[in-house]
């Protein structure tokens, strides 16, 4: 092993060859995570300091119906706080205050940056203080930034639950914590794994509520569920806690490659390990088998958007035959994602970030059957006859897990399946 925890293996591939490009990019930017961090932490509220954009970018990412009760909002600044006639410091604790008294149920209060907060240097992080000081310990206020300058829109939640770190309480218990936000079915399905190992205690980051906070310390063992938290893992890591390697739960191979890594991590015997995982292997390959008929040989290009395209291009070759043309990623994190990166054919091109008019070039000379891309880019490519799927979907749907296998496949066959559909 490597200081980082990965295995030797993984750092000795590093050699294999990446394209790096600087350019126009075409992502969303964090703000885009509240949508799925508020539907996890009950009781969190979201408060986006920022503008109209800010505002209606969410608004729209979360499809809000006008009769529910959100718990994310902005707090709107107008041209007199901009223009430094207001002061925006008093307006944002008096918009917080009225709020939480509409509001008890809100435990933990999420300041959330914007690029014009960070424009007009708003200083959240002295704004959360300020407000901690009367709110605590009722509610707690806690800030980071969402903001779109150079991030991708999982960055969001990586930087939501970095902020979180410092608050947890030390401990020295052994324990396992599971690494980023997963829906409540799959974090029930993956408890139940865990049992069936004998591995616990086990915590998750972030937790149902956000005021349960997990404690962390030398005896932690760190298995990251999100490719995309690394600034997260390494403030646990830089509080003693231990990060296990391994690929992500994705299929049939990635779910038992990642249970197993905990287990042997946590000394679990070879044969109680394969007594619980075999039977959920076998099913999800069940499951797998199906859409394999309609993937295999297929042709897949993966655009950088959500930072899940590694692990995922590790799944779609490795568990449903298809052939990776351009495997890009915003940026490559290969403490998070080297385990996956190991498992990648060493015929695929692996590109780091983005020069979005060459990289469209490539996906228009390749003609993939299949682009993963940004919303924005889905439309343009459809229009000139190319299949696409959205991957922002795959970050929104449950796809983690042996129980999801089936339905993380059939998210990769749809287009294909329309496509053959529509030309029938
Ligand atoms: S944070 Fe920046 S990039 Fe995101 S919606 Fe607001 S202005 Fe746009």
């Amino acid at each position: 092993m490597n200081d980082v925890g990965l295995p030797r293996s993984a750092v000795l591939r590093d050699a294999r060859p990446v394209l790096r490009e600087r350019g126009q990019r075409e992502v969303f930017c964090g703000l885009t995570s509240i949508v799925w961090l508020h539907r996890k932490m009950q009781d969190a509220f979201f408060l986006v300091v920022g503008s109209r954009t800010c505002a209606h970018l969410i608004q729209s990412a979360a499809g809000v119906m006008i009769f529910a009760e959100p718990r994310f909002g902005t707090a709107i600044l107008t041209d007199r706080d901009l223009a430094g006639l207001a002061d925006v410091n008093a307006e944002l604790d008096r918009i917080a205050l009225s709020l939480l008294a509409r509001r008890p149920d809100i435990r933990t209060l999420f300041l959330v940056g914007s690029c014009p907060s960070e424009v007009i240097k708003l200083d959240l992080a002295k704004a959360a203080e300020r407000l901690n000081a009367t709110l605590l310990p009722r509610v707690r206020v806690i800030n980071y930034s969402g903001s779109g300058i150079e991030t991708t829109f999982t960055q969001g939640e990586d930087l939501a639950l970095k902020a979180m770190v410092p608050l947890l309480p030390a401990t020295d218990a052994r324990q396992l914590l599971v690494l980023g936000c997963l829906p409540d079915i799959v974090e029930d399905q993956f408890r139940r794994i865990f049992d069936a190992l004998g591995i616990g205690p086990v915590a998750f980051l972030p937790a149902r509520h956000a005021q349960e906070l997990p404690g962390v310390g030398i005896n932690t063992l760190l298995l990251a569920a999100q490719p995309f938290n690394g600034e997260a893992l390494r403030a646990l890591a830089a509080r003693g806690a231990m990060p296990v390697a391994a690929p992500y739960p994705f299929g049939a191979l990635g779910s038992t490659a990642w249970f197993e890594a905990a287990a042997l991590a946590c000394g679990v015997e070879r044969a109680t390990i394969d007594r619980a995982l075999q039977p959920l292997q076998a099913r999800a390959m069940t499951a797998l088998a199906h859409y394999r008929q309609t993937l295999a040989g297929r042709r897949i290009f993966f655009m950088p958007d959500s930072q899940l395209e590694v692990p995922l291009a590790r799944f779609v070759s490795a568990e449903l035959g298809m052939d990776l043309t351009e495997v890009g990623t915003p940026f490559l994190d290969r403490q998070m994602v080297g385990a996956d990166l190991d498992l990648l054919p060493a015929t695929a091109t692996l590109s780091e970030g983005q020069h979005l008019e060459q990289q469209l070039a490539r996906v228009r000379a390749l003609r993939p059957d299949l682009t993963v891309c940004g919303l924005g880019l889905a439309n343009p490519l459809e229009a000139e006859g190319l299949s696409t799927k959205w991957s922002i979907e795959l970050v929104f749907s449950p796809v983690h897990g042996f129980d999801q296998a089936g339905d993380l496949a059939e998210l990769f066959a749809r287009p294909l399946n329309r496509k053959a559909r529509l030309a029938a």
